[in-house]
């Protein structure tokens, strides 16, 4: 038994606000009510500002991001199409996995972790392919793995330059929601998210947003599906219904996670990622520790993966974090895998939630042995949180 709560600071699921979760405790509906699109429509068109996103539509499917990114890819490819990816974490390598197991033929970029996409490489393989048989280009904007942010502008510049036609697409699991993320603006085709991390709601949802482009492209593409099949959510969604048994109490958790960020407002959502992240990364350099993304344009606001000094086992760091302070971080996954902790940062999160997260792995480092000093990380924290007192949570807070 754990005595108060536990600290939940893994990077998805995410904490979920109150209300949140009263939204989701319903008796069960009729998904077939005659007044069901009265809610299912605006809940659509609201969506789609969190994508920033005036054009495409949006699209909920029961599922979670994997599921997302298997629908992006089933709708608007056919077997054999090439796509551009690039590998530099468990997440973009489990994307690339699932191209080539749905038959896709991916020329990706294997490039540092700790790194992210490389856009110069971008650049001259989309210049070099003239014929086009790039189909599809993927950029993982947040990896989840490493705590690295890329630059998905930069790719749709990339292509632009090289008069590129194929389709972005975008892995925004961690990201859409929490840091800026612009469909219309950055002319993305398909974006993905997940309901357990930026949404602040359970697993269960495949949240997405489609560009007309991707909508026209999955008339003839050839892939095999049925279940993501977007025309049939298309038809359904135009009448204001699901193909099949939607989990309604997911989507009146949705609305209400809507209405959150729209009422903190993006813009602030936005801030108050970036400046819960800058507490985080002068809690490390307090502790004398590094991230694992190697330059400050990597840094991710949402996730940081931290390195322990050589000799500790990141795998021990969290099984003690956990059973002695009931405080659940990020481990490393495959080739980091031991060798960092994560902090997950995103969500209904506020400086003195994070406080408690950096004080339970500082604590946890110091029981183990690792050589950081007592309160190193915690003060750090605390004098960047005191010192800007442009804090939007007084903003959002005050509405
Ligand atoms: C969590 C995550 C996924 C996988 O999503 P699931 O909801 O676990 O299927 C994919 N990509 C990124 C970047 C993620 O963070």
């Amino acid at each position: 038994m754990i005595i108060g709560s536990t600290g939940l600071f893994v990077p998805g699921p995410t904490n979920i606000p109150e209300d949140v979760r009263r939204a989701i405790d319903v008796p069960m509906e009729d998904h077939r009510a005659p007044d069901l699109p009265d809610f299912i429509r605006p809940l659509l068109t609201d969506l789609k500002k969190i994508f920033q996103c005036t054009r495409g539509r949006a699209l909920v499917f029961p599922g979670s991001g994997t599921g997302g990114w298997e629908a992006a890819m089933t709708n608007t490819l056919s077997p054999g199409d090439k796509v551009l990816a690039s590998r530099f974490g468990q997440f973009s390598h489990l994307w690339i996995d699932l191209c080539q197991r749905i038959g896709l033929d991916v020329e990706y970029i294997d490039v540092e972790w700790g790194t992210g996409v490389p856009l110069e490489d971008y650049a001259n393989r989309l210049a070099a392919d003239k014929q086009h048989a790039i189909k599809a280009v993927l950029v993982t904007q947040n990896e989840t793995a490493t705590g690295v942010q890329s630059d998905v502008a930069g790719v749709r510049k990339a292509m632009q330059n090289a008069g590129h036609p194929a389709l972005l697409m975008v892995d925004g699991v961690s990201s859409i929601g929490s840091v800026d993320f612009q469909m219309d603006q950055w002319g993305v085709d398909i974006a993905v998210s997940g309901s357990q991390k930026g949404f602040m709601l359970p697993a269960g949802l495949a949240i997405m947003c489609v560009s007309e482009k991707a909508i026209e492209a999955s008339k003839s593409a050839r892939s095999f599906r049925c279940y993501f099949d977007f025309k049939d959510m298309l038809a359904a969604n135009d009448q204001g219904y699901f193909p099949y048994t939607p989990p309604m109490p997911l989507l009146r958790g949705l609305r209400v996670s809507i209405d959150r960020l729209l009422t903190e407002g993006l813009d602030n959502v936005f801030r108050r990622h970036h400046r819960l992240a800058q507490g985080v990364r002068e809690a490390v350099t307090g502790w004398g520790l590094s991230l694992c993304a190697k330059d400050p344009v990597w840094y991710s606001d949402t996730v940081s993966a931290v390195c322990l000094p050589a000799g500790f086992d990141s795998g021990n760091l969290l099984k003690h974090a956990y059973q002695r302070y009931g405080l659940s971080l990020g481990g490393g996954l495959s080739e980091v895998a031991g060798k960092v902790f994560r902090i997950g940062h995103l969500g209904d999160l506020n400086e003195l939630m994070l406080l408690s997260a950096i004080a339970g792995a500082e604590m946890s480092m110091r029981d183990l042995g690792v050589p950081v000093d007592a309160g190193s990380g915690v003060s750090a924290a605390e004098e960047f949180y005191r010192q800007d007192t442009r804090a939007p949570l007084q903003l959002a807070s005050s509405q």
